[in-house]
């Protein structure tokens, strides 16, 4: 997991805005390799969790989606957008 750090930036510990690697989670605070680089705890409030991979799902069957194969697709009934692989997204096609 990569978080974000949006506290105070202190050149001996964190940067703020600098994007970090959580070795571990431990008792919800994360071990962090900071700028002195050594490993260290801090707590989870001063982060933003970064979804490094941008990993979407297809809602119908589970398919890791690349960039290019998302389709988003309106259900009709239920007005709720998702996002769909090609296959998928065929049957929402009239
Ligand atoms: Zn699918």
């Amino acid at each position: 997991m990569r978080v974000r750090y949006l506290g105070a930036s202190d050149p001996l510990s964190l940067i703020h805005g600098k994007i970090y690697s959580v070795l571990a989670v431990e008792k919800n605070w994360y071990r962090i390799v900071d700028e002195t680089g050594e490993d260290y705890l801090y707590p989870p409030e001063v982060f933003a969790v970064v979804n490094s991979t941008h990993m979407v799902f297809c809602h119908d069957c589970g398919k890791k989606l690349s960039g290019t194969g998302v389709t988003v697709t309106t259900d009709t009934h239920s007005g709720v957008r998702r996002q769909v692989c090609a296959e998928c997204a065929r049957f929402y096609k009239d």
